[in-house]
């Protein structure tokens, strides 16, 4: 056993009161000094002091300074601990203080108080490390069973710790180079230790008391290691290190003087080495991982490039290079998830099974990228949301609205500040394996800048031929994605850089008929509405004819999104008068409802939701559920946002419905026209794009030029139409931009109505591109138009011939709802547009002309 450590401490020592920690002699602890008593110590012996016994100080544990030096002192604690002061730190803030580092040296007790300010001083008498002790005074053999018994469990403890960890080696060697009797001090001030528990051993002077009440900390101390490996083991993390057990003390015994942090630092550096050699990322990644981790031993903490280097190497350990989940994919299953899921949609349904089916017989399947085409709102996310649960896979969105850097997706440079990696490797960290179902949102409305280009990152990502090594920027090692699933969104295929559509196989979604709608409503969002509010049915009941009101007449919209909303409102206003537990008093003057059932006829016999008010005076409905009924519409909803203005409208010559198609489904549009005296100019309105211009033009010249043939005179009665007039025409409704051929008929048909005075028939829409020659060419999106006319109440559609075979795709029941005319050139159009037809007056003129 090393002897030789005896210390003499002075007669007289300064108190410093501390209360928040206990310092054993052999250990080091830093304490902040605030209080008056304490400071004036600091300043006056401390900080004037020049000999070394100068910085010698008495440490009292559980005792605090009085905050005020005119404050007397309590009862000072027994037994306290001479020390050493190693470090003075000063600071001004947040209030003046200062930050001492002092060194435990041995026990002492105080014989008499000298004096109490500025500081306290006392007479004390030192209790252990004389002389006498270590000179072997106390027989070894006396305590020779305790200290070997106390050395045992100490080396147990310290051996279960990580011994590559270099604070744990040198604690394991110190345990055989100190003397045993400093043992019990140094590890109970390194274990996890209550700071009664250390007061108790600080008050135990005797070495036998000691030893006997440290080793019980000792075998709690192991015990609660032991408990904590099973539980590591079980899973599969063997970090040992944060047992609660390590120096986190700088111990001084001559040898240990090593900065703390630094090597707490080192600790998880040494962890996050041990993390990458464990982790299964690639050959290619772990050679930078290893180049990066040894360059972070080297750096100091402070460099900012420290962090920069950390973040990266914590992302590439927990970046699932090889973690996946196990695809269970049953075709069967598949349907009948998709069917539970979704109300129709049986094309995109029945394509997506396909596409599983193949994926089933061919694992791996480089096969098209799903591109889910169609107006919001129509299920194209919650589709994908559905393959992903058929698969058993994650799913993750990534929304591209609005993306134009292209290091959105392929990360930046770690060289740049606030570098970070792309979406895709930033989904993979967030969903943790290696095959999830990566929905890519919106990919229409990618946009392009300074940055580059981010489809052009897509192309690489999507491509099956590149994806299984795309390297982000940040990573700058290659990941494999072609285990990951991808399905794109889109609202149109128009604004796709054709070189990604290339790479898509588009799956159109239509919008929703109102039948659909409200099967939808009733079958999934009503019942998740409900469930989101905390109601049940018994205490809310939508007739279908409510639903059907919504939709009609506070939604215009090709998906079910804001109807979904406006089922929320409704949602939310029951709540609260449920949790009023009243819900409204039925109105004198209100027609009520009866039942659900009564209502479903009125909807299916009439179609209008205005019917209802023919099923007044039945009885007023029980207290419980609250009916919701036209009324309440209104009083939730506020007045019908959309009325049926269609016959309104077309009340005076001039004016048609076109149909249009927009990304955001099928549309009606008024065309309008109106005539003034002028130089024959044409002015043209309502945000209109380059092709719809020519369209009106095409459209004036063929009237121009077929005016006799159909007696179309302007205002002075010549047949030359723009003879001293001019003409005005008028696209309403909102913002959006217009453009296309296929306004082309509606604006024949609408000068045609008002050069001839005549109305156009008020339940007609019309869509189709014109030549100079009057014929009717094809256009695109019949299903949405005609879904459009539907929703609007129309009967009747003009719709170029040779579209025809575009009405195959259009529900049954909406067919059998309208009447379609096929034309193939504008006198066909004419003739259908107006009632009794649109006469050819001088067809025999110009056969005479022939003639
Ligand atoms: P999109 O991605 O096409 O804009 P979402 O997938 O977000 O639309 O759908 C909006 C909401 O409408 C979702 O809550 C979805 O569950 C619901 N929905 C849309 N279509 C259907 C359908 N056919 N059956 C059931 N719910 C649907």
């Amino acid at each position: 056993m090393a002897a030789g450590s005896a210390i003499q401490i002075p007669s007289r020592l300064p108190l410093l009161l501390t209360h928040e920690s206990v310092l054993l002699p052999g250990s080091t602890m830093r304490t902040s000094v605030d209080s008056p008593r304490n400071m004036q110590l600091v300043r006056s012996r401390l900080l004037k002091g020049t000999s070394l016994r100068s910085t010698i100080i008495g440490v009292i544990p559980n005792t605090s300074d009085p905050t005020s030096d005119c404050d007397d002192l309590p009862n000072l604690h027994r037994i306290g601990t001479a020390a050493l002061a190693v470090q003075v730190v000063g600071s001004n803030w947040p209030k003046p203080h200062y930050t001492l580092l002092v060194t435990g040296l041995c026990r002492f007790q105080i014989l008499q108080l000298l004096k109490e300010k500025p500081y306290p001083v006392a007479e004390v008498q030192q209790l252990d490390r004389l002389e006498q002790f270590t000179n072997g005074h106390k027989s070894e053999e006396e305590l020779g069973e305790l200290s070997e018994q106390f050395y045992k469990y100490a080396v147990q403890l310290v051996e279960m710790l990580d011994m590559s960890v270099p604070a744990v080696a040198k604690l394991r060697r110190l345990l055989d180079n100190l003397p045993r009797e400093a043992l019990p001090d140094i590890l109970t001030s390194i274990i996890r230790t209550t700071n009664q528990e250390k007061l108790q051993i600080l008050d135990a002077v005797r070495l036998e008391e000691r030893f006997k009440m440290t080793i019980p900390l000792l075998v709690r101390q192991i015990e609660g290691l032991k408990l904590l490996q099973k539980t590591r083991k079980s899973k599969q993390d063997d970090d040992k290190r944060a047992a609660g057990i390590r120096p986190s003390r700088r111990i001084t015994h001559g040898s240990i003087t090593e900065d703390e942090e630094e090597e707490e630092d080192h600790d998880d550096v040494v962890m996050l080495e041990k993390k990458i050699r464990t982790s299964s990322m690639s050959e290619q990644a772990l050679k930078v991982c290893l180049k990066e981790i040894k360059r972070l031993k080297k750096m100091p903490q402070s460099m900012p490039e420290y962090a920069l280097t950390r973040n990266y190497l914590e992302l590439m350990v927990e970046l699932p290079w090889n973690k996946s989940t196990k695809d269970r994919l049953e075709i069967r299953a598949a349907r009948i998830v998709l069917d539970n899921d979704h109300y129709a949609m049986e094309k995109l349904k029945k394509r997506v099974l396909e596409y599983l089916a193949v994926r089933q017989l061919k694992n791996n399947l480089k096969g098209p990228i799903l591109c889910f085409v169609g107006p919001p709102g129509v299920g194209k996310t919650s589709v994908g949301r559905s393959i992903a649960k058929t698969l058993g896979r994650e799913f993750h969105r990534i929304a591209l609205g609005g993306v134009c850097d292209q290091s959105d997706i392929r990360g930046h440079r770690r060289t740049y500040v606030g570098s970070m990696p792309g979406r895709i490797i930033n989904g993979l960290k967030t969903v943790g394996v290696n095959n999830p179902v990566f929905l890519l949102d919106e990919v229409d409305k990618l946009a392009k800048s300074l940055q580059g280009d981010p489809a052009a990152a897509l192309l690489e990502v999507l491509d099956p031929e590149q994806n299984h090594s795309f390297t982000d920027h940040y990573l700058n090692v290659a990941f494999d994605l072609s285990q990951v699933l991808f399905i794109a969104t889109a609202n149109t295929t128009a604004t796709i850089p054709p070189a990604l559509l290339d790479r898509m196989e588009v799956i159109q979604v239509p919008g929703y008929t109102q039948e659909e709608k409200i099967e939808i409503a009733h079958r999934h969002l009503i019942p998740k509405q409900l469930e989101q509010h905390g109601l049940t049915p018994q205490q809310i009941q939508i007739p279908q004819v409510t639903t059907l009101g919504i939709i009609t007449r506070y939604t215009r919209e090709a998906g079910v999104r804001a109807l979904d909303r406006k089922l929320g409102a409704i949602c939310r206003a029951v709540a609260v008068k449920v949790a009023e537990g009243q819900h409204k008093e039925a109105k004198p003057d209100r027609a009520e409802v009866g039942e659900g059932e009564d209502c479903k006829e009125h909807v299916t016999e009439d179609g209008k939701a205005e019917s209802i008010n023919d099923t007044a005076d039945l009885a007023l409905p029980p207290e419980m559920p609250i009916l919701i009924d036209f009324h309440a519409l209104k009083d939730i909803l506020g007045p019908p946002m959309y009325d049926m203005e269609v016959s309104e409208r077309l009340s005076q010559p001039g004016v048609a419905i076109g149909l249009a198609w927009t990304p955001l489904g099928g549309e009606i549009m008024f065309v309008e026209a109106s005539r003034m005296d002028g130089e024959g100019q044409l002015t043209l309105t309502g945000q209109l794009g380059d092709v719809m211009k020519e369209s009106a033009h095409l459209a004036i010249s063929w009237l121009r030029s077929n005016a006799k043939r159909y007696q179309l005179t302007n205002a002075s009665g010549s047949f030359d139409l723009l003879d001293n007039t001019d003409i005005h025409l008028h696209f309403p409704a909102g913002a959006v931009t217009k453009d296309g051929p296929s306004a082309g008929v509606t604006i024949v048909t609408c000068l045609a109505s008002l050069f001839s005075g005549r109305l156009v028939c008020s339940d007609v829409a019309m869509t189709g591109e014109i030549t100079l020659r009057g014929l009717v060419l094809p256009v695109g999106g019949i299903k949405d138009k005609v879904l459009a006319a539907h929703r609007a109440g129309l009967k009747r559609i003009i719709i170029p011939q040779r579209n025809e075979k575009d009405l195959e795709e259009i529900a049954v029941h909406v067919r059998q709802d309208l009447t379609f005319v096929l034309a193939g050139c504008l006198e066909e159009v004419l003739n259908a547009a107006f009632d009794g037809g649109f006469a050819v007056k001088a067809r025999h003129e110009h056969l005479n002309s022939k003639l």
